[in-house]
């Protein structure tokens, strides 16, 4: 049996999958998402074998210890969950997890740039993110998801070197936003580079307070409110107004 509270939780999850697979973020049954379960017996992660777009219900999720072990759900596990409880283990205020493979992302993460405040989404990361430069194939052991957990630091985001994108955040808002955020600033950067147009950018004190300004809670609350809404026009029969 699971309490009410987990419930609402695990209901809120799903609908986080569904968004960021709307927001760029799906790739067949490959991405993850988790939360750290509120009673402190591990994570709850998506299962395994169908896409964010699909997962619509608690059952949709699998409860792990920090090592791995199935605690409850029957879901198939992803082969990725160090990437999880070795985050949550290194950052006791991550209370979500992603990690996914958007289009944008991955090709940024495949190259050397500095990540530059072209517009606004470039500043949520103060135009610094760091990259994992060790396997490009899967985060399937704790050594590995450890050496993910060491090369995000204090951040919340990593880019993956050919491969994808590790987000988290103390909420699913602040997660989900980010994630969507970071995959925008990258399509930006791509996309201004390979025109061949001089670029500029703020100074450092303004991207400074910019990140201040645009991690603010309640600034991200709205804008994950937003997203949500969002998807329930899309899942509603109506087509969302912006995708990325
Ligand atoms: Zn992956």
């Amino acid at each position: 049996m699971m309490d009410g509270g987990t419930e609402a939780g695990l209901r809120d999850l799903a609908v986080a999958c569904r968004v960021l697979a709307l927001y760029g973020h799906e790739d067949k049954a490959l991405g993850h998402l988790s939360w750290r379960d509120p009673a402190g017996r591990g994570l709850w992660l998506k299962r395994a074998h169908v896409g964010l777009a699909e997962i619509e219900t608690p059952a949709d999720f699998v409860l792990i210890d920090f090592k791995g072990q199935r605690l409850a759900g029957d879901a198939p596990l992803h082969k990725e969950w160090p990437i999880h409880t070795e985050i949550m283990l290194a950052r006791p205020a991550v209370n979500v997890v992603g990690h996914t493979h958007p289009f944008y992302a991955c090709l940024f993460a495949a190259t050397e740039e500095p990540l530059r405040a072209i517009a606004h989404e470039g500043c949520y990361f103060n135009a610094d993110v760091p990259r994992y430069r060790g396997t490009s194939y899967l985060i399937d052991t704790i050594p590995l998801g450890q050496d993910l957990a060491d090369a995000l630091g204090a951040h919340k985001v990593v880019l993956m070197n050919n491969h994808g994108l590790t987000f988290c955040g103390d909420s699913l808002a602040e997660a989900g936003v980010l994630g969507i955020t970071i995959e925008k600033a990258c399509k930006q950067q791509i996309t201004l580079a390979a025109s061949g147009f001089q670029m500029i950018t703020p100074g450092a004190e303004e991207i400074a307070m910019k990140a201040r300004n645009l991690t603010n809670m309640a600034v991200l609350g709205g804008f994950w409110s937003y997203y949500k809404r969002q998807l329930a026009r899309y899942e509603s029969g109506h087509g969302p107004l912006v995708v990325l």
